[in-house]
Order: structure tokens, then C-alpha cells, then sequence
């Protein structure tokens, strides 16, 4: 029922601000929405009765960011909460987690039991985020402040920086000419992926055999998308983690959209989730105090020759090995790419390149990193800030 409520007010919030704007020509905001719940709460009891207050508005500025993005043409249109698929409510403050007992209780539901796969005793709590999924999983993340501060990140060094290829063959390719293949964990389910999707579709509407395939489609993508995010965790663990020595990582800016447009390639780069795979490396690297820096989308970072710095205009696609012509030197064409990422990254953050602009953090409000040309990913940000000019002139 809370779930309910939270879709409910979300929507009617969502509605009102369309219905306002096309009558009245007005955009409403997160101020107008809370000062209409008493009354619509007067309208609808059930609301009152099973919808806790907090979660209520944290629902509403949930939107009101969806809206912020739109404006700033980072997201579509704010789209309805459907009663079907995955369901979320927040619960800011109001809640209570017995340790002893593993009990989790929130204000207007029953004392749930949970099963914590972290120790946070001692913990700051901030905030508790149900979820549930389609297969009728339901999980909670607990946000909390470990009370340390988070470690400063060095100045970056050339010397000491990974850089990172992304493609599809081959899922990462180190500068250093480790490459990790590329697991295609939905390309390997495809085929019971079709069949049960199939199975699904034949089945007569609001039946229970319907629910029931529908419910077998669901634990299958839920597999797959468990695999991946394993991978991925385990993969960016390893690269912020184990690399001893490598202080700076260095990514490309990918033009997913525009790749996107290859019908060919559209699936698997979807499948590939390489947008997952930079967030989590950008907020890994902040953990463990590491630079994130990327190169401009338009940088020739294949065509380049990380020797010599001669550019190959001839060298296509599905060249996969070349030699340049300039120094003789042999190239694997996704290693070369790794090196010149680097090379080109460490450009751009000293405004040599063509991303002359260095943006910071605190200077771009909430720009996300990646799609800066290049930035310093570090809560060190400040620190570089005041020591840039030092970095262009000892390198
Ligand atoms: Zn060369």
C-alpha cells in the first residue's frame, strides 16, 4: 500500500504540473505540489492513511530532479510510475533498525525482518530505500555516513595512470595490454530469452498461466542483469582497488547515442553497459581516492600512434592490427587506443588539447563527470584546483 501511495502521489504531481502548464501556461514546482497534499489528502482517506508523510515528499523532490534534468536536457520528459515492474519508496528520516533483532520499522508499517549483508553498527543512518522487484524480491538500502572522510586524491601523474579502452569484442583494454573480454552475458540467454518471451505473449490475457510466464521472463532478466552487475562490480573493484601503483584511470567519453544509431551494434552496445561501468569506477575512484580524468568524444584515440603521435587517417574499423607508418612501430589497434587515452586526457586536463576549458566539480554545479572532456574526478577537487598551475609546469 505504501508503494501505492508513493506511485500515486508521484503521478498526480507529475499530471498536475502537465495539466498546469497546459492550461495556464505555468510551471509548477515542488512548493505548489506539498501545499495541495493536506487537501488532496482530505479527498483521498486512504491516502493519509497508508502513505507516510516523509516518503510522500522525498516522492515529490524525486520529481522535481527529474524535472531539473529535463530542463537541463539531460533527461526526457518525466515519465508515469507504472503499478507494474519495479517498485520504490524512500523513508528519510522515521525509521528505526534493531540490530539485535535484525528488525527494520517504519512509521505506518509492521516491523519488518531483514537480513543485512553489512555490519553498520555504529553507523550514522541516513535514510532507507525500499525496493521491490518484478520477481516480488524486496530489498532495502540503508544510507549511512561512515563518519570518515573520504581520501584525498593525488595529484595526477602520467606515469602513473591506467588507461582504459572501451569495446565490444573485448569489454576493457588496459593500457597496459591486459584486455577482459567481454562476457555478453544477454547475447548467451538470447535464445531462452525469445522462447519465454514468446511463451508469454501466447498466453491469454489475465490468466495465471500469463502471470506465471510472465514471472519466469522476469527471474531470467533478473539473472542476467544480477551477472552483470557482478561483473562489473568485480571489475571496477579490481581496477580501483588492486591496482597498486596506478593512481589516475583514464576513460574515453562515449557517444553511446551516436553509436547507438548503428542498428547492427545498437543491442549489444546496450547489453555492454558501459555507462554503468563509468559511474561505478567514478564513485569507486572517489572512495579510494583516485583520479578520473576522460578524453574528448572527438579525440583520434585509434588513429593516433601512442609512439610517434603520427595519425593513420587510412586505418578503418575492422583493422584490428596496423603498423605506422611513420616510425615502423606494430600496434594492436585497441592497446594503441588504451595508451593514447591517456595521452589525451592528460591534454585536455592541462588545456593543451581541445578542451581547453578545465571544469571542476564546484564549478560546473551537477554537471556529471564523463561528460566533461576532462575533469578530476576527486572530493580532492579544491585541493587540485589550487595546485593545477604546479601540475602543467613539472610535466
Ligand atoms: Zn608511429
Amino acid at each position: 500500500m505504501q508503494f501505492g501511495a508513493c506511485r500515486y502521489i508521484y503521478n498526480w504531481a507529475l499530471d498536475y504540473s502537465r495539466w498546469e502548464y497546459q492550461e495556464n501556461k505555468t510551471t509548477t514546482f515542488r512548493k505548489d505540489w506539498q501545499a495541495l497534499i493536506p487537501k488532496l489528502k482530505e479527498y483521498l482517506p486512504w491516502l493519509a492513511e497508508n502513505g507516510n508523510a516523509q516518503s510522500l515528499q522525498s516522492e515529490l523532490a524525486h520529481l522535481e530532479s527529474a524535472f531539473k534534468r529535463f530542463y537541463k536536457k539531460k533527461a526526457g520528459f518525466p515519465k508515469f510510475k507504472s503499478k507494474h515492474g519495479k517498485q520504490s519508496l524512500s523513508v528519510p528520516q522515521q525509521f528505526k533498525l534493531n540490530l539485535e533483532t535484525n528488525r527494520l520499522s517504519i512509521t505506518k508499517l509492521k516491523d519488518i525482518k531483514i537480513v543485512l549483508s553489512k555490519d553498520i553498527s555504529g553507523m550514522n543512518l541516513r535514510s532507507v530505500t525500499i525496493t521491490k522487484t518484478c520477481t516480488g524480491k524486496y530489498f532495502a538500502s540503508i544510507l549511512y555516513e561512515t563518519g570518515q572522510e573520504a581520501p584525498t586524491a593525488p595529484i595526477p601523474v602520467k606515469r602513473r595512470s591506467l588507461g582504459i579502452d572501451l569495446g565490444l569484442k573485448d569489454f576493457a583494454i588496459l593500457s597496459t595490454g591486459t584486455k577482459v573480454s567481454n562476457p555478453k552475458f544477454l547475447e548467451r540467454d538470447q535464445k531462452r530469452l525469445r522462447r519465454l518471451s514468446q511463451a508469454f505473449s501466447r498466453k491469454k490475457k489475465d490468466s495465471k498461466n500469463r502471470s506465471k510466464a510472465k514471472l519466469k521472463l522476469a527471474l531470467l532478466h533478473e539473472t542476467i542483469s544480477n551477472r552483470r552487475s557482478n561483473f562489473l562490480h568485480n571489475l571496477t573493484h579490481d581496477l580501483t582497488c588492486e591496482n597498486k601503483g596506478a593512481k589516475t584511470l583514464c576513460v574515453e567519453t562515449l557517444n553511446v547515442k551516436g553509436m547507438m544509431k548503428n542498428h547492427c551494434l545498437a543491442r549489444s552496445i546496450s547489453s555492454v553497459s558501459w555507462g554503468e561501468f563509468i559511474r561505478q569506477l567514478d564513485y569507486k575512484c572517489r572512495w579510494s581516492g583516485m583520479n578520473l580524468l576522460s578524453c574528448g568524444k572527438f579525440d583520434p584515440t585509434s588513429k593516433t600512434c601512442s609512439h610517434c603521435k603520427a595519425k593513420n587517417d587510412s586505418l578503418k574499423l575492422s583493422d584490428r592490427a596496423w603498423m605506422c607508418s611513420a616510425c615502423g612501430c606494430q600496434h594492436d589497434r585497441d592497446i594503441n587506443a588504451a595508451k593514447n587515452i591517456v595521452d589525451f586526457a592528460f591534454s585536455n586536463l592541462h588545456g593543451r588539447g581541445e578542451a581547453s576549458e578545465v571544469l571542476y566539480p564546484e564549478l560546473a554545479g551537477e554537471i556529471k563527470p564523463v561528460e566533461m572532456k576532462a575533469l578530476v574526478v576527486a572530493k580532492a577537487a579544491t585541493k587540485l584546483l589550487s595546485v593545477k598551475q604546479e601540475v602543467c609546469l613539472s610535466l
